[in-house]
């Protein structure tokens, strides 16, 4: 399926140069564009019968592998915290090493296998070496999931964000909560009406304690 035609070849160059591994310590860098397109289901026409189909069920499979990561993330994290001195290469605690099983096994859907085409419309760039995560899935999900495991490699695939509004996006910095500033601004307006909220629920709450109707 990698395969099909000569153009498909070529913007499968072109689409590999944008996101191989040498962008992620790119300093101009500034998002993982598969992963990114695939969450948000971004439609790129031009482009679709070189992604494949692009599905729910092929969507769902790489939310599923990001969130799989973070939260062996997130566990390995606090078991470290907890006891920092143990060895978790050769003895990971029993919860850990199913989380990380679970990985593995998403993982074993995307097996990785050198590829080569020619490089250029009319082959001026010669032959061109890369690597796909060979699979019968759409190259479009291929090619999310070695975005997924890239960030991951670089502990930043947390910075892959759903947004309140829906949108996935990436978060260049660690504090960023939202796609735009219209989506900031609105989740701080939904923090500061329910900071004033539970004020007021507390108020309530103590009036009534110093009343002697709840205890
Ligand atoms: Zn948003």
């Amino acid at each position: 399926m990698l395969s099909n035609t000569r153009t498909i070849h070529n913007k499968r160059v072109l689409e590999k140069t944008a996101t191989n591994s040498f962008m992620w310590t790119d300093p101009k860098f500034n998002k993982p564009t598969a992963l990114l397109r695939l969450l948000n289901a971004d439609s790129v026409p031009d482009l679709s019968p070189y992604y494949g189909k692009r599905t729910i069920a092929s969507r769902r499979r790489v939310v599923g592998l990001l969130q799989a990561i973070n939260r062996a993330t997130a566990m390995l994290d606090s078991a470290v915290e907890i006891e920092p001195d143990r060895n978790y290469w050769t003895d990971a605690p029993k919860d850990l090493r199913e989380a990380l099983e679970e990985i593995d096994d998403i993982l074993a859907e995307y097996p990785m296998r050198p590829t080569v085409e020619i490089s250029g419309k009319y082959g001026d760039g010669g032959l061109h070496f890369d690597h796909a995560n060979g699979s019968s899935r759409p190259l479009g999900e291929q090619l999310a999931v070695w975005d997924i495991t890239t960030l991951a490699q670089k502990k930043m695939l947390e910075r892959v964000r759903e947004c309140m509004c829906g949108e996935w996006f990436f978060a260049r910095r660690k504090d960023k909560t939202a796609c735009s500033a219209i989506c900031r601004h609105k989740t701080y307006e939904q923090s500061e009406r329910f900071k004033v909220q539970r004020r007021q629920y507390m108020r309530n709450y103590y009036k009534l304690k110093q009343s002697g109707k709840v205890r």
